[in-house]
């Protein structure tokens, strides 16, 4: 992947002196981010913590402070003048390069130490990560990234359908019911199927499950799973059963069936919501 293989290493060339601060990282990350909506094909609105799960990517500042922290342990031990610089640090009022690392590890950290650094950043961006479709992730206890993007190599034929999988476990899928929410298609269908015509929301699951607009391609594609899948989805989240919120996952990772339903269906989804315009 070019971002994670070009961009980011160029992003966080230097890193060793920036790193360990939001407000320095800002600006790269822009562009990293921009890269990263036009390689999910994403709009501006999507929840970045998420994506950058779901594509593995890390940010700017956890790549750059964490080349921070491997610098502090390591230049003391190397054997040129840098070891000496940090060894000997001159004695200032204002942070040092030396005193403001230790003193980040410090505050953050909850013990100073090689890899910390990481893991302190981590769980802050998933303690700020309030998106609902991290929460229903969580609550389904799936795990952070998808097969869709691998598939997309060994199945050409259904990119459109791999993709619309990845969308949806990013959040960023336009069901009927979202889009006549933001007011792009009549306010009726905020409570109306309009591949069904019934009196109820286009939602992930009813897409995926219920709508009889959807029967035969179903018929050809998931059928033979989704009593299994139904039963994953209908889960009574109280009983908190994790074997099954991870089979749902593994449904998916695993039956292509799913992937071939959402390709079949996407082309006259989009014509349908078009329609609706
Ligand atoms: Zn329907």
């Amino acid at each position: 992947m070019v971002l994670k293989s070009v961009l980011i290493p160029i992003g966080t060339y230097g890193g060793e002196l920036f790193g360990m601060s939001e407000q320095r990282c800002k600006p790269i990350q822009r562009v990293a981010d921009n890269a990263l909506r036009i390689i999910a094909n994403v709009g501006k609105s999507a929840p970045m913590h998420r994506i950058r799960q779901e594509m593995g990517v890390t940010t700017i500042n956890t790549r750059a402070s964490d080349l921070r922290e491997r610098a502090y342990f390591k230049y003391p031990t190397l054997r040129t003048w840098i070891s000496d610089l940090v060894k000997q640090p001159i004695r200032s009022q204002t942070s040092t390069w030396v005193t403001g690392t230790a003193r980040w590890m410090k505050r953050y950290c909850q013990t100073v130490g090689r890899g910390n650094t990481v893991k302190a950043l981590q769980h802050r961006y998933t303690v700020n990560d309030k998106t609902k479709i991290s929460a229903w992730i969580k609550a389904h206890n799936m795990r952070n990234t998808g097969s869709w993007m691998d598939l997309q190599m060994r199945h050409p034929d259904i990119k459109l359908g791999l993709q619309d999988i990845g969308k949806i476990r990013m959040g960023c899928y336009w069901t009927a019911q979202r889009l006549a929410k933001a007011g792009l298609i009549p306010k009726m269908y905020i409570e109306r199927c309009p591949f069904c015509n019934k009196n109820t929301p286009e939602t992930i699951e009813h897409m995926l499950i219920e709508c009889f607009r959807w029967n035969s391609i179903r018929h050809e594609t998931t059928i033979f799973n989704i009593p299994r899948l139904y039963r994953t989805v209908t889960i009574d989240q109280s009983t908190n059963n994790q074997a099954l919120n991870q089979d749902l996952d593994n449904f998916a990772k695993t039956n292509i069936e799913v992937y071939s339903f959402m390709q079949l269906i996407s082309k006259i989804h989009l014509e349908i919501k078009f329609n609706c315009l």
